[in-house]
């Protein structure tokens, strides 16, 4: 399942390097991360190596969703958290580090004072021609980004 090309989620979902495990199945591979952002902080990754979801089928990305979504109950019961976010970043500049994809689980607090959206990416202002040119082009966009869209046809 796993691929010999050297990538660290690689390792961690083959158990070639430890983690703390919290879950695993036949899909999914899930952890905590080594520099949790509150305790509980849990990755979850394919144990098949995609770099961004733009590799994987609609059916892989609703696996490891699905199970996400599995775990991420586990992991706000566990905790006890009052809020959980998910998280999944893709390419550098979405700021992505390791290249396998992966959700990040943080369970969050009300007494640390919630951070929402806008204290992560401040919202910004733009015309309302720019708004409709972008929303043209992603409504031409959809079903062709995905090499396997014609997989399915929503
Ligand atoms: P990214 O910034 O790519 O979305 O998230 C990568 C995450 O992987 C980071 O939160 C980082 O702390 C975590 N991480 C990096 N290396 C390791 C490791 O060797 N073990 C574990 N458990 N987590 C790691
Ligand atoms: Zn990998």
């Amino acid at each position: 399942m796993n691929e010999d090309n050297g990538c660290l989620f690689c390792k961690i979902a083959s158990g070639e390097i430890p983690s703390k495990k919290v879950y695993e199945d036949e899909k999914v591979f899930a952890f905590l991360d080594i520099n949790p952002r509150n305790p509980g902080h849990t990755l979850v990754i394919p144990k098949k190596h995609f770099t961004t979801i733009s590799d994987m089928s609609e059916e892989e990305y609703g696996e490891l969703f699905s199970r996400a979504k599995y775990v991420a109950n586990g992991v706000q019961k566990g905790t006890k958290s009052d809020g959980l976010s998910v998280v999944q970043s893709n390419g550098k500049a979405a700021g992505q580090v390791v290249t396998h994809v992966h959700v990040h689980l943080i369970p969050r607090y009300m007494s640390e004072g919630p951070v929402s959206l806008e204290g992560v990416l401040s919202v910004k202002k733009f015309p309302d021609e720019t708004l409709d040119s972008v929303a043209s082009s992603i409504k031409g966009s959809i079903g062709k980004s995905s090499e396997k869209k014609e997989e399915y046809d929503f």
